[in-house]
Parts: structure tokens; C-alpha cells; sequence
């Protein structure tokens, strides 16, 4: 990177930076599938040899596991960029469709072209997946991007701004390094798309600075994904299955980790020696000591739960952990049992190492109390009961659902991954991230045959005769 790139982006810089992309972008290079697969594997060089460098950025951003940040983040970017090189030419291809009879003789088509010079904002918690995964769908598209990483994981998104610019076309692709000032001055300029990873707050300022300029947008947002728990279920795996969903997942701060539980008041005292059980083997007696479970991500996230944590709406609800360690940003795996419903921990988004369970007396009422809050970007369900998982499927509105496990469905490239309403716009994941940063062109080609004369004026009585 040049000096120049080095300094913080102003107005001016911005404004310059989206210039030069847009120049490179009506040059036509980023159009042709050579360009496309050359970056897409670079991206995949980059991973292979500087895996180490990765994990020790996560490591160092939020003390994540090296496990998780395998898996989680290096191995499911690594799968996409795969796929996406694997079925780039396919994707790219037009689509041919049936024409109509008055246009006879014509053949129609829909093609894929790249919208332009797109920016993409991603978010901490998933510092080095969030960021990457929405570039290769960019790119995969052809599109120029820049990319900003979030500098509240400040490791990773160094390492991006030192590393990817020796992997790819850094003519085409940037990355702009900065907090809201800089961020502000790049939502100033028109960009042909917007993807955006974060909270619904900021995500309302992105629509307002891209509503400027008509811009398009994908919003990538959270909130609060519930998990209902029949008593007819394999308790031993559910249990399993909710405590490495919630605590697992970079301990609680992921957008679809388990935010709350609904069960119902009969069941409830067996669920909680389950999930008491599956915490105890998972991370032992004393789990501010263990290493399979990240810190809080900074120490303004730290009072914001535990903010959540002493509400006196709670007080005496908490049955399991609860303890803290302010210097070490470190919050135990915590059960709450029977918060009300107007407590802070019910109202916002948890994105941390809490987890209330909320009882019913029928386990159906669970259906009407998830609807009755904002849109959640997932929502669990375990159960054998056929008919209750029916109803739950077809009922229940969320970015996305999943049955007797959590978070699986993040994984699965042809699932579209997105939210709905409150917890967000469009979505992307395997083709579905290079529709979301493609145009659908559509194109009818004819010739100069098949002339009928009753289509041009004048429209005399023997034309008007239908
Ligand atoms: P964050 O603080 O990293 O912010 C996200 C991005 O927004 C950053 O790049 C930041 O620089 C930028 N930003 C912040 N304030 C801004 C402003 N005023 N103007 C312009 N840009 C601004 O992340 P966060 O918001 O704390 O992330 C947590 C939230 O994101 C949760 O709600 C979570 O559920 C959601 N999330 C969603 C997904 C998803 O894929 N749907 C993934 C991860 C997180």
C-alpha cells in the first residue's frame, strides 16, 4: 500500500478513491471470467499461507478460539471462495427463457452483469469471515469493491489492509481502514450497492446515505433468535446442540446464536439440569478459566451486558454463572430462568454469554409470543413432534429456521442467508451473494420478421375488432 492509502479517508480522499474504481471498472477488467477466477484465487492463496496470521489477528481481537476460528471463520471463507471459483462459469452464464407469441420471432435472456463499484462494512464479531465472504461474492460478480473492515476488531482489519492488497488487484479492490468518520466520508459518494454487516441503528443511517443516490442495499443485521424447546426431544443432544450454538459461537456474540429459550413450565427444570450438564463438560468447573471460550470483544460490549445482567427487573433470576471479570472482559456462561418480558435482557439483543428461558404453560404459545416481537434473523426449534415442527416452519417469520440443531443453517451455501424485516434487507451466501451483487439483465432479441400490421396505428375499426 502507498503512503497516501495509509492516511485516514476524508471527503476528499473518498471522493478520489471512488473515482479511480469507477475508471477501473468501466476499463472492463473486472468483467472477464480470467480476472474473476485470478482474484478468487488469490483470496485462497492468501488463506492457505497466512492461516497462522489469521488466527493470531482473531486471536488478538477477541480471544477466539483457534478451533472456531477455523472453523467458523478461515474454513467456511475458504468453502465459498471455493464454490464460487468451482461454479463462476455456470453463474456467470445467461439464462435463457421461453419468449411470447406476439413477439414472435424472438429468444429472451437474462444476464448477469456487475452492478458497478460496490462497498462493503462488516462487522467484529466474525471479523475476518463477515468481510471476506461478501468481497468474493463481489467479486465473483465482477465488480470493483472496497471493503471496510470493522475497527473494533482492529488485528483483523490491519491484517486485511496489509494482506489482501498482495493478493489481489489492487487496482480494483481496496481496503479502506477506519471508524464513523471515515465510514461517513465513503457513504457520501454513489456506490452501485451497499452491504452492510451490523446493528439495525447504524443500519438505518447506511439506507439514509444510500437512499441519496438510489443505491441498493443489503443489510445484514441481528437481533434477538429464539430457540423453543418441546419436552418431546432428545434432551442430551438438544442441550448439546443449544450450549455450543450459544456459547460456541464466539460465546454468545454472534448474530444467530441463541438469544432466548421458550419451554414450558413443566419441562423447564429438566432443560436447565441439561443445559447445566452439557456447560459443566464443555467448559468445566470454573469457565472464566477456560480457553474454548472468547472474551468479551471490548470493554464498551462489557457494560452493555452486564448493564443487561443487573437490571433489578431481574434480580434473583439468574440460576447458573453470573459472574464477571471486568479487567479480563470476561462474563460466565449464564442461565436466567423466567425473566419478565419487559426487562432490558428481553428488549435488546443479548450478544453475549446470557441466556434467559422464558416459560409457557403450552408449547404452541411459543408461536404467537415469537411473532409477536421483531422479525428474527433465525429461530430454533427441537422437537420429534412432526405437527408442532409444521407449524413451526410454516408460522413462524425469520430471516431463517432451523430444526433440532443451532446455527448449522449459516453453513449451508444453498440457503440464502439473510434477515427479514427488523433484522434485515436481501441476502447473500454461495450464488445467492453473486445475485446480490449482479444486475439481471433482461434481453429479448429479435429480427426485422414477423411484421403484424394491427400493431401500428392507425387503429382503424377492423384493427379494433377483438
Ligand atoms: P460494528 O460496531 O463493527 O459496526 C459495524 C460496522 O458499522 C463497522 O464497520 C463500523 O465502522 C460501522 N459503523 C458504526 N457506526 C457507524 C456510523 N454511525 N455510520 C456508518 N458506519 C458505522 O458492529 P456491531 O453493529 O456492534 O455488530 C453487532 C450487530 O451486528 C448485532 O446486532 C448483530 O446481530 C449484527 N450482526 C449481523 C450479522 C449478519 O450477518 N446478519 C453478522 C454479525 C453481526
Amino acid at each position: 500500500m502507498s503512503e497516501d492509502e495509509q492516511r485516514p479517508i476524508n471527503d476528499s480522499r473518498a471522493y478520489e478513491l471512488v473515482k479511480s474504481l469507477r475508471v477501473s471498472f468501466n476499463s472492463g477488467k473486472t468483467r472477464s471470467y480470467a480476472w474473476r477466477a485470478f482474484q478468487l484465487k488469490g483470496i485462497i492463496r492468501m488463506m492457505d499461507e497466512k492461516e497462522e496470521e489469521i488466527m493470531n489477528a482473531l486471536h488478538a481481537d477477541l480471544s477466539k478460539p483457534r478451533l472456531e476460528s477455523f472453523v467458523h471463520e478461515i474454513s467456511l471463507a475458504k468453502s465459498t471462495c471455493s464454490l464460487a471459483l468451482k461454479e463462476l462459469q455456470q453463474w456467470m452464464k445467461p439464462e435463457k427463457v421461453s419468449s411470447i407469441l406476439t413477439a414472435f420471432p424472438s429468444s429472451a435472456e437474462i444476464l448477469p452483469e456487475p452492478l458497478g463499484v460496490v462497498l462493503i462494512i462488516s462487522a467484529w464479531n466474525y471479523p475476518f469471515l463477515l468481510a471476506i465472504d461478501p468481497v468474493i461474492g463481489a467479486i465473483a460478480a465482477g465488480n470493483s469493491v472496497v471493503l471496510k473492515p470493522s475497527e473494533i476488531a482492529p488485528s483483523t482489519s490491519a491484517l486485511f489492509a496489509r494482506l489482501l492488497p498482495k493478493y489481489i488487484d489492487n487496482s480494483c479492490i481496496k481496503v479502506v481502514e477506519g471508524t464513523v468518520p471515515e465510514t461517513t466520508a465513503l457513504l457520501e459518494h454513489k456506490w452501485d450497492k451497499i452491504l452492510y454487516t451490523g446493528n439495525a441503528k447504524v443500519g438505518r443511517i447506511i439506507m439514509a446515505a444510500a437512499a441519496k443516490h438510489l443505491t441498493p442495499i443489503v443489510l445484514e443485521l441481528g437481533g434477538k433468535c429464539p430457540v423453543v424447546v418441546d419436552s418431546n426431544v432428545d434432551l442430551k443432544v438438544a442441550s448439546k446442540r443449544i450450549v455450543v450454538g450459544k456459547w460456541g459461537s464466539n460465546n454468545g456474540q454472534a448474530c444467530i446464536a441463541p438469544d432466548y429459550i421458550i419451554t414450558t413450565k413443566s419441562f423447564a427444570p429438566q432443560l436447565v439440569d441439561a443445559l447445566k450438564i452439557s456447560l459443566k463438560s464443555f467448559y468445566g468447573e470454573n469457565p472464566m478459566q477456560s480457553e474454548d471460550l472468547s472474551r468479551i470483544v471490548n470493554s464498551n460490549h462489557f457494560a452493555r451486558i452486564i448493564r443487561l445482567l443487573d437490571d433489578e427487573k431481574i434480580s434473583g433470576k439468574i440460576i447458573h454463572g453470573g459472574e464477571r471479570d471486568e479487567k479480563l472482559l470476561k462474563i460466565a456462561p449464564t442461565l436466567l430462568l423466567d425473566v419478565p418480558d419487559d426487562s432490558l435482557i428481553m428488549q435488546e439483543e443479548i450478544f453475549g454469554p446470557l441466556l434467559p428461558i422464558v416459560t409457557v404453560d403450552n408449547i404452541e404459545e411459543s408461536i404467537d409470543l415469537i411473532n409477536s416481537k421483531p422479525k428474527p434473523l433465525s429461530a430454533y426449534l427441537f422437537t420429534k413432534n412432526k405437527k408442532l415442527e409444521e407449524k413451526f416452519v410454516r408460522a413462524v417469520s425469520a430471516g431463517g429456521l432451523l430444526i433440532n440443531d443451532t446455527i448449522m443453517h449459516f453453513a449451508n451455501p444453498n440457503l440464502p442467508f439473510g434477515g427479514v424485516g427488523e433484522s434485515g434487507i436481501g441476502a447473500y451466501h454461495g450464488k445467492f451473494s453473486f445475485d446480490a451483487f449482479s444486475h439481471r439483465k433482461a434481453v429479448l432479441h429479435r429480427s426485422f420478421g414477423g411484421e403484424v400490421s394491427a400493431r401500428y396505428p392507425p387503429y382503424t375499426a377492423q384493427k379494433q375488432k377483438f
